[in-house]
């Protein structure tokens, strides 16, 4: 018998490690001079899951030899509850200690997935308010829409990347005294949101259920939306936001999947209004996953995904309902994740209040993110005796290249 709460990789029992038994998130990694594949992570581990399934100790159809997880994730639904049921047996005490593992520590993370695409929604009532406030003042903070449908707008895939990488302060136009001006942004701040990754493709003219949208989420990881707010308050009506969220967006290296989060399922905020019926959830949409945020390594922000007002399946579903095509490896924002008070914000724009409220960082003053300044997100599901973490999601400033 094996005992499935307990792993024989001694690290991955620890109580404070993001990574025990029951988490089994998906990354993909090399080592020194080797090429990139697919790992999952346990304790201060990874599995070298191209290895195992060479070795014969599992079947993922080949696909954890390539460089990014989209072929493994559209095997579809059987095929990640398969592997992730092999892999507890491997991997639980009694397990088989000779499954191919390399030590985290010597193995640089990539990029989890090809992003096909990605849109980022804005689904803190917190924060479309606390943001509509100090936009358009409060009385037209909140849009008349906002309670009966999930808000976004398609970005870029090209600039997200993986936690760790630099980004550069962007330049662009923003409303200057005199007129427009070209600056370096100089309200450079970051969204502390999770990114939720489609692992179904629906054809042109489908559209999905919140049901089954649910049920084509794959998994999600920790995001963060760096954001131009100068740039982003001159450039957003009336089309939204465009090269304000262009500049880089960062994500966690490892997908924790809606497998290890089921047992932390939970209602989001209450409702304002009935939704029409092609937005109604059947059963609670959320997670209970702590959030939060560090600048330099202080923390500033804490929250809960559960304050969210539209769930990530909500959010799929309603990007189907003109017949848009969804593909495996579309990531989805959630939107910055805000609770109703100020250390409960997930943006320097809140928490400053767009900067006439200056924060301490270590002694330092700060309004928005600066040159050498790194931002780090956290989030965890905490159960009784171990958490599920998403691991690292950091990113340090680079200055602007004028
Ligand atoms: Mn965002």
């Amino acid at each position: 018998m094996t005992d499935t709460a307990r792993s024989w990789i001694a690290s991955a029992n620890d109580p404070c490690t993001d990574f025990p038994l029951q988490n089994l998130p998906y990354g993909v990694f090399s080592t020194a001079g080797d090429r990139l594949r697919c790992g999952v992570a346990i304790g201060d581990r990874i599995v070298d899951l191209a290895a195992a399934e060479k070795a014969g100790k599992l079947d993922a159809a080949g696909t954890f030899a390539a460089p990014v997880l989209n072929d493994f994730i559209a095997l579809g639904r059987p095929a990640w509850d398969r592997v992730r049921a092999r892999l507890t047996e491997l991997l639980a005490e009694g397990g088989d200690r000779d499954l191919p593992t390399v030590a985290m520590a010597d193995a640089t993370l990539h990029l989890p997935i090809r992003v096909t695409e990605f849109t980022d929604f804005y689904a803190s009532k917190n924060h479309a308010f606390n943001v509509g406030a100090l936009f358009r003042g409060p009385d037209n903070a909140l849009p008349p829409q906002w309670t009966h449908m999930p808000i976004g707008y398609n970005g870029r895939a090209s600039s997200v990347v993986v936690s760790g990488t630099d980004i550069v302060r962007p330049m662009g136009q923003v409303r200057g005294e005199n007129g427009p001006e070209w600056t370096a942004c100089r309200r450079l701040d970051l969204e502390l949101e999770l990114g939720a990754i489609v692992g179904a493709d629906t054809p042109m003219g489908e559209r999905l259920s919140v049901e089954d949208a649910e049920r084509a989420i794959f998994g999600y990881v920790l995001l963060n939306d760096w954001s131009a707010r100068d740039i982003q308050a001159w450039e957003y009506q009336p089309l939204g936001p465009f090269q304000s969220k262009a500049l880089g967006t960062t994500i966690s290296p490892w997908i924790v999947t809606v497998a290890a989060l089921e047992p932390f399922r939970c209602a989001g905020a209450p409702r304002d209004n009935p939704l029409l019926p092609y937005l109604r959830e059947e059963r609670p949409g959320f997670f209970d996953i702590n959030v939060g945020w560090s600048l330099n390594g202080q923390e500033m922000g804490r929250t809960n995904y559960n304050v969210m007002y539209f769930s990530s399946a909500q959010q799929l579903a309603h990007h189907t309902e003109s017949g848009c095509p969804m593909r495996v490896g579309d990531l989805l924002g959630t939107g910055t994740i805000s609770g109703p008070s100020r250390d409960q914000t997930g943006a320097l724009l809140e928490m400053t209040q767009n900067g006439k409220e200056p924060v301490s960082v270590n002694g330092e003053t700060r309004t928005f993110i600066e040159d050498g300044d790194t931002v780090a997100l956290h989030g965890f599901a905490q159960a009784d005796g171990y958490r599920i973490g998403f691991g690292p999601c950091s990113g340090t400033i680079l200055p602007a290249r004028g």
